[in-house]
């Protein structure tokens, strides 16, 4: 049995998606490979649809290597590529970081007359897990805790890359001590979370219910 099981579940008038954790050691990585087997048995390929592709997309630590990929080889990974994607923001203290849209709100890499995504192999963790289908309540807080915790280490990350040389965008704006080390620190590939180190203990059990 693979470590995740998403499965579609019905509300109250539609079919949604909903998950379950079938392994104590699953991954978020386990997690999306459940999402795209869904995906491939349940749900049409979105080509000739950008239904999603004009709303906020959050930037986690987890969606640097990937994009990464797409840019020369740089000393400040995570500079790069939120210089060449995304957009960053702070507002009280607050760091917000999303991919980049165009004027019309659009994703950046969203081709607007084919109406597909120009970089779906490197896609983020937000465009991969989400579905235009009601969600579950659980698969909804691990989709949050995940994008919350890969916020906050890619801020950390950013303020670490400027400690070794690269342009300051945070430091001096921003207090260190609000992001702090998280599950995620220090991990080549943050996707490789275990799920159970990110989630609250109740979430946890909830996920763990048939
Ligand atoms: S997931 Fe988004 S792009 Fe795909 S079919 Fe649904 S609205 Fe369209
Ligand atoms: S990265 Fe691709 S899937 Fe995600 S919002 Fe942009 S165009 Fe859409």
């Amino acid at each position: 049995m693979n470590k995740v099981t998403v499965l579609p579940c019905q509300f109250d008038d539609c079919v949604g998606y909903d998950l379950q954790i079938n392994d104590h050691d699953a991954t978020v990585y386990d997690f999306l490979l459940a999402l795209d087997e869904f995906a491939a048995e349940n749900i049409a390929d979105c080509r000739g649809c950008d239904g999603c592709c004009w709303e906020r997309a959050p930037l986690t630590i987890g969606d640097i290597p990937r994009l990464a990929t797409l840019l020369p080889p740089s000393p400040y990974p995570c500079h790069a590529v939120v210089g060449a994607f995304g957009t960053l923001s702070i507002e009280d203290g607050v760091v917000d970081i999303m991919l980049r849209r165009r004027e019309d709100s659009s994703c950046s890499f969203l081709d607007r007359e084919g109406r597909f995504c120009t970089s779906h192999a490197t896609r983020t963790f937000v465009c991969r897990s989400h579905y235009c289908m009601p969600k579950s309540g659980r698969l909804q807080d691990l989709r949050g805790a995940y994008v919350n915790a890969g916020i906050d280490e890619l801020v950390r990350q950013l303020l670490a890359e400027e400690a070794a040389g690269a342009e300051v965008w945070l430091t001096g704006k921003i207090d260190p001590e609000d992001y702090p080390a998280n599950p995620l620190t220090g991990m080549d590939e943050p996707m490789q979370v275990r799920i159970r180190d990110i989630v609250e203990p109740e979430l946890w059990e909830e996920l763990l219910e048939e």
